[in-house]
């Protein structure tokens, strides 16, 4: 039998969160909009959820702050940083109101955001799992799906939004899969959830760094800690198969703040892992289709912002297209293709230096002499810590983080701290210089080519 065919203003693939902002932002607008997802609702993800102050702003931004809150997860309003021994603890600067972080696991977060979205009247369909692409004069213009009965639907509409992630459907069959821009992370994701009777502890989100190795705890819903441990790859190894679970045990007793954050919590959960993680910037517009979230953009979960900008890039997808979508005078092709060209390169402008920064964290390296100098810094100094929060933050650009005066400070107090090598700090600024300048090239040849 052939499949019915139903018309759109937009269709969505993936419901998560950058669908689901999407989905928001065009039917508060009044446009008839299917969201459809693979998956069945409520249900996990494979992904941790810190969520900082600026992500708890797009989740307001999209209405959805009253009934993410309503979850249970405690405020936190500090963060707390250590590398070896040395601590730095600072609060967050507001966004939009907003100067705490929060932790929310992904069953329920996603749970609420789709149902605002269909408060808002999105048109939305569980376990529908998009099959191919409808093309019409070289453009897309529809696609077709299979609902959990194996039936067959296709649908129409002037775009089609890949909300899909990582594995983007919709950036294969457009050919986007290929990134513009890649880079292979240093580390593996380990995570699992403790029970959390240190009450006195949770409002506050920490990080702990021993030579490569990485873990954190963040207080979550349900009274859980959530705690994940990013090993660089080449320990990947011990965490293999049965292992997982005693080599997690083992990394958490490799950082000793986080061993002591975690006495007295027990274990309640399997290990999850994430391996063979890749940032990326892929194309994410073209004649009848945009990607967005992680179909289109990909950040390591080191420094936390994906769900942030899934969230904010989605809305201001939704936000760019309604206009047009919603013109009067009719849908011209033209104006949705400008639409979604201009906000991929707005995505691209604000994101690149985050991902660069984030790419230096997700190396996986230890730990060099400046950058231990810079732990001592926002350790003796309240408001240089507070740049570290505001550059996770979204405030800051990461490029606050080493003004000039700050790193010849840092190198100056890297050559007097007993124990260091001077060649080791003349090889580290050489390395960081390199970096920063490749880093610039790489930025300047991106976006000029976009
Ligand atoms: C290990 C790990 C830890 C992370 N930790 C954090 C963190 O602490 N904080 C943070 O901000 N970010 C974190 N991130 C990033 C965050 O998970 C993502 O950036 C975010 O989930 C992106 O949302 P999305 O809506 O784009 O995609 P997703 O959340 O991946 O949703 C995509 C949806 O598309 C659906 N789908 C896929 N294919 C199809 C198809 N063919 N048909 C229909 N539906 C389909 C899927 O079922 C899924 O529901 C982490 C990521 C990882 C991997």
């Amino acid at each position: 039998m052939e499949p019915t065919t139903e018309q759109f203003d937009a269709v969505i693939v993936g419901a998560r969160c950058a669908g689901s902002a999407t989905a928001i932002a065009l039917a508060q607008r009044g446009l008839h909009v299917l969201a459809i997802d693979s998956a069945r609702f409520p249900s996990d993800t494979l992904s941790t959820h810190l969520l900082w102050p600026t992500t708890l702003a797009e989740i307001q931004a999209i209405g959805a702050l009253p009934a993410v809150e309503a979850i249970g997860a405690p405020r936190m309003p500090i963060a707390q940083a250590a590398l070896d021994d040395i601590v730095w603890e600072t609060g967050y600067s507001a966004v939009s109101g907003i100067d705490y972080a929060m932790c929310v696991r992904r069953t329920r977060l996603d749970a609420v955001t789709l149902g605002v979205a269909i408060d808002a009247g999105a048109v939305v369909r569980q376990q529908c799992t998009a099959t191919a692409l409808v093309r019409t004069g070289g453009r897309v213009a529809g696609l077709r799906y299979t609902d959990s009965d194996d039936r067959e639907h296709e649908v129409r509409a002037p775009i089609v939004i890949g909300a899909d992630g990582r594995k983007s459907f919709v950036a294969k069959a457009v050919g986007a899969d290929v990134p513009l821009l890649a880079q292979p992370s240093g580390r593996a994701c380990y995570f699992a959830y403790w029970t959390d009777p240190h009450a006195d502890l949770r409002h506050i989100a920490s990080q702990w760094r021993v030579d490569g190795l990485l873990g954190t705890a963040f207080p979550c819903d349900d009274g859980k800690v959530l705690s994940l441990l990013q090993p660089p790859i080449d320990l990947i190894p011990e965490f293999r198969g049965r292992k997982v679970r005693e080599a997690y045990l083992a990394g958490v007793d490799a950082l000793p703040g986080l061993a002591k954050r975690l006495a007295g919590c027990e274990l309640v959960s399997q290990v999850r892992s994430c391996t063979g993680i890749e940032s990326y910037f892929r194309r994410s517009s073209g004649p009848g289709w945009a990607l967005a979230g992680d179909a289109g953009h990909f950040k390591d979960p080191v420094t936390a912002q994906g769900i942030r900008d899934a969230y904010r890039y989605g809305r201001l997808l939704g936000e760019a297209l309604a206009p047009v979508l919603g013109s009067r005078t009719g849908v011209i092709p033209d104006k949705v293709d400008a639409a979604t060209a201009r906000w991929a390169t707005q995505r691209e402008r604000d994101c690149i230096e985050i991902y660069q920064w984030t790419n230096v964290l997700a190396a996986g390296q230890p730990p060099s002499p400046i950058e231990y100098e810079l732990y001592y810094r926002a350790q003796s100094r309240p408001d240089y810590a507070a740049t570290l929060a505001d550059i996770y933050n979204r405030v800051a650009a990461p490029s606050e983080m080493t003004p000039p005066r700050t790193i010849t400070a840092a190198v100056a107090s890297a050559l007097r701290r007993p124990g260091v090598a001077g060649r080791d700090v003349a090889g580290d600024v050489r390395d960081q210089v390199g970096r920063v300048g490749r880093d610039l090239l790489q930025r300047r040849r991106f976006l000029s080519t976009r």
